[in-house]
């Protein structure tokens, strides 16, 4: 995935994070006009509903379907918003490509799905709109960091570059804080392997409920995120799913405005100090290491030539305690003075028994 361009619009500052929002599910004509208007009212200009929406059990609000379809270009029409909707097989992909929805995103049921994936990164190949397509993926329920991938690469290798990915948790069994476990360290990973490749933080469905919104926003811009899809509904406690997790336009207006939004690019001239000064400590640190473990060979000659035990156990004692004690007066916990006073010790041991044994350059 090395061709990857950046997801801008016209009309929206590449330099601001994407903000995608829109209730769960397109329900009725009017619900879906309504929030449009409220959340363009706020300034949103990206769209997001769920026309097919795969349930866990049968029996749940499945979706309109393709009906729904003309209500979010009744919003483009409306409203001058970019339209969003997820699909999960063939027959999605076709029919929200012919109706020209702007961006496709596909959830994460059908990203652990790689002949589901398949599918739809052959419709997007035959359908000759790969190039000016936009795809988001978010993370497979399962957190399985490989799979994610694959799917992403199938988009990838249908002629998409337009592509991101969203993380939106794992699932985990049993009751929990959140609704889908962070797991922050793989949407890391991803972002190491794929510097180029957008990542989109989905609070809703991490967190589950409304109040988690915010703190979860607020660390995806703090691990450089590049944008955020929330699920927003006019009157969220009548939604007919994920309820609990949905909040009005107005407090999304507001949890956004709230956000600190830094950038990772930007170091100041301070900071650029700062990290001088971290440099340089590091290379005294070496040094004086290294200045120990001279010692430390000298002291095995001694050892050597009066035939002593390299380990003297109550002189070891003395020296971990001493200096954990005087560690933590200086502010560092003991735990980590034990830590290192260790790694030290066993490096000083392990060049003792050189000299001792002769192998010394
Ligand atoms: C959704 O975005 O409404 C959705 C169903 O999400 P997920 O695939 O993350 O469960
Ligand atoms: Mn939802």
């Amino acid at each position: 995935m090395d061709q990857l361009q950046p997801i801008t619009f016209p009309g929206i500052d590449p330099q601001k994070p994407l903000v995608i929002a829109g209730p769960c599910s397109a329900e009725t004509l009017e619900q879906t006009l309504q929030t449009a208007k409220e959340l363009s009212e706020t300034g949103i200009k990206i769209f997001r509903a769920g026309i097919w929406k795969p349930r866990t059990k049968p029996g749940g609000f499945e979706g309109v379907g393709s009906e729904g379809l003309e209500w979010l270009n009744e919003v483009k029409k409306q409203y001058g918003m970019l339209t969003a909707t997820e699909i999960a097989n063939r027959q999605h992909a076709e029919e929200a490509l012919q109706a020209g929805i702007d961006i496709l995103w596909i959830g994460a049921r059908t990203s652990a799905n790689p002949f589901a994936m398949q599918e739809i990164a052959d419709t997007i190949a035959a359908s000759g709109k790969a190039d000016s397509l936009t795809v988001l993926v978010k993370n497979p329920v399962n957190p399985d960091l490989e799979l994610w991938i694959g799917a992403l690469q199938r988009i990838y290798n249908a002629g998409v570059r337009r592509l991101g990915a969203i993380h939106r948790g794992f699932s985990t069994y049993g009751k929990h804080l959140y609704r889908n476990m962070p797991q922050w360290h793989i949407p890391v990973e991803l972002r190491l392997r794929y510097p180029n490749l957008p990542i989109i933080c989905d609070p809703s469905h991490i967190g589950g409920k409304r109040e988690l919104i915010a703190p979860l926003s607020q660390q995806a811009f703090d691990m450089g995120f590049n944008g955020l899809i929330v699920e927003s509904h006019c009157n969220p406690d009548c939604a007919w799913s994920d309820a609990a997790q949905q909040v009005t336009p107005e407090i999304l207006n507001f949890i956004l405005n709230t956000l600190v939004i830094r950038d990772s690019h930007q170091t100041t001239e301070s900071l650029t100090l700062l990290r001088q000064q971290i440099d340089r400590i590091d290379n005294e640190l070496l040094d004086i290491l290294a200045k120990r473990m001279g010692v430390c060979r000298d002291i095995g000659r001694y050892k050597k030539e009066h035939r002593m035990s390299v380990v003297q156990a109550g002189r070891y004692n003395d020296i971990i305690r001493s200096r954990v004690k005087a560690g933590e007066d200086m502010g560092m916990g003991a735990e980590f003075m034990k830590t290192i006073l260790l790694a030290i010790h066993d490096e000083s041991v392990r060049q003792q028994i050189e000299i001792i044994n002769d192998r010394a350059k």
